[in-house]
């Protein structure tokens, strides 16, 4: 409030600017009234000795006379008293609204400040709640072994960080020519098992996609649900896009402002470049076990991974009393073969051969190239029926396979060894070795057959008899 407007003497309310005007209209009333007084008296009262009537007059004359001096010397300064009481009145008036004005206004200051302040302590609260929730994702995702193990884990923070929302995680696959859907969480759950990139607005572009209201928007074709907001957020890591992060946004409220969007946009962003850096190191750490344990020319386990493994097997199967079927293979006249067809038809077929044998196991068995044309199957559990099943299953199959290179190779055959834990050897190397003569044992009869460690010992059991 402007306080200069109070310090402005009120001259004209009290009318001192026009003092001489009074004077002389102060003089002019007494001489009028004391005549008047006079005349009255004059005329009302019993006629008087004349003598007495000047004195009067004279008396009257002299009060008119000496009124402006009383007036000036008695009533003047008791008016101006009173004036400068009232002025005084007036001006701690002002400044009692003035103070009442700023208490208002103080107050009301004061009030807005503490709404901003708590505001923004519940905004640092949620944000050091958000920081907590993502360091503690990163570091699950940091001691994740394999990308698969990492995605429930991402499901779970999502779910803690968008409590009201729903959102997914696309990967990129390896062709890059798909996005898969890896994991999701919320009430929206996408229909579509992954999409094409071109399907996408956040990919096309480079940057994140928000769609809020249909009539601005441009949503991306991946969306099916057409009136949920949402946001796609583009996953980078190391200059390479892995992947989108896709959220929907049930909960949106547009009272809320767009502070509240952004914030959520925030958000998205930190969790998508956590889990871009996460799935990246993931993945490169796959590619490098992978490189170490897998060969590369099949894609099977190698035999470092085999021998490894196979301690690990017979170490529970010991522990849960079950048996271990192990198949030892050789491609019969394999140097036959190269010699015919060429170098590069003889990795075709070892190829074709690997990806046979993929296919033809339990998911938890291990089939690793044991070096050259040899192979090795570890059968978890297998009997030693099963696993002359296996083997027999492997032989026939093996036949039916149709190879190209420049033009259809001859069809191969196996000479297969089976052996079991604890049957034939107290070691699981014991055993190895086993079906390795049993491998022998089918090459000498003739090759395309399977023989087992039983057959072996029987033959020995024989052939001691006969001596
Ligand atoms: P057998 O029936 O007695 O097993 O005869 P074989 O010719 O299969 O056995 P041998 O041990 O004499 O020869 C194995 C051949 O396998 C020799 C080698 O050229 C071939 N070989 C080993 N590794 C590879 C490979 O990576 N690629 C190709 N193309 N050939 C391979
Ligand atoms: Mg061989
Ligand atoms: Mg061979």
């Amino acid at each position: 409030m402007n306080s200069t407007t109070y310090d402005k003497k009120p001259e004209s309310r009290t009318g001192f600017n026009k003092f001489p005007i009074r004077l002389l209209a102060v003089i002019a009333f007494s001489i009028f009234f004391s005549e008047t007084l006079v005349m009255v008296i004059f005329t009302l009262l019993p006629p008087f000795s004349s003598k007495l009537i000047e004195a009067l007059v004279d008396s009257t004359a002299l009060i008119a006379l000496l009124s402006p001096i009383l007036y000036y010397f008695m009533f003047r300064p008791l008016l101006l008293h009173i004036s400068e009481r009232r002025q005084t009145e007036d001006a701690l008036r002002m400044v009692k609204i003035e103070l009442e004005d700023r208490v208002i206004e103080r107050t009301t200051e004061f009030k807005l400040a503490n709404e901003q302040l708590t505001a923004w302590a519940r905004e640092l609260e949620q944000h050091n709640r958000e920081n907590k929730l993502l360091s503690e994702m990163v570091d699950f995702l940091q001691t994740s072994l394999t990308a698969e193990e990492s995605y429930p884990i991402i499901t779970q923070f999502a779910s803690k960080l968008f409590p009201n929302d729903s959102g997914a995680l696309y990967i990129f696959r390896a062709s890059r020519n798909l996005l898969e859907l890896t994991t999701a969480w919320g009430d929206a759950l996408p229909e579509e098992p992954g999409f094409h990139p071109d399907d996408c607005w956040a990919l096309r572009r480079g940057q994140p996609h928000i769609v809020i209201d249909n009539s601005i928007g441009v949503r991306c074709q991946h969306i099916k649900n057409k009136l949920l907001p949402y946001i796609c957020m583009p996953m980078m890591a190391h200059g390479e896009t892995l992947g989108v992060l896709h959220l929907v946004l049930n909960s949106y409220d547009a009272a809320k402002g767009i502070e509240h969007l952004e914030a959520k946009q925030r958000l998205l962003s930190g969790m998508a470049e956590h889990i871009g850096l996460a799935v990246a190191n993931l993945k490169l750490r796959e590619t490098l076990r992978s490189l170490s344990i897998r060969d590369p020319l099949t894609g099977l386990f190698n035999r470092r991974y085999m021998e490894e493994s196979l301690e690990r097997e017979q170490y529970r199967s010991e522990r849960n009393n079950i048996p271990l079927g192990i198949i030892m293979i050789d491609i019969d006249h394999f140097k036959r073969f190269n010699d015919t067809f060429g170098h590069d038809a003889g990795d075709t077929i070892l190829r074709a051969f690997g990806a046979l044998l993929q296919k033809m196991i339990r998911g938890f068995d291990i089939a690793c190239r044991y070096g050259g044309e040899e192979f090795c199957v570890i059968l978890s559990g297998a009997s030693l029926e099963v696993t002359l099943k296996r083997a027999e299953q492997l032989r026939e199959a093996v036949k039916q396979m149709q190879v190209q290179y420049e033009q259809p190779l001859s069809a191969i055959t196996l000479s297969l060894g089976v052996a079991v834990f604890p049957q034939h050897g107290s070691t699981s190397q014991d055993v190895l070795q086993a079906a390795d003569s049993a491998l022998y044992r089918a090459k000498k009869d003739g090759r395309d057959r399977v023989c087992t460690a039983e057959e072996i010992i029987l033959s020995d059991t024989k052939d001691r008899l006969e001596e």
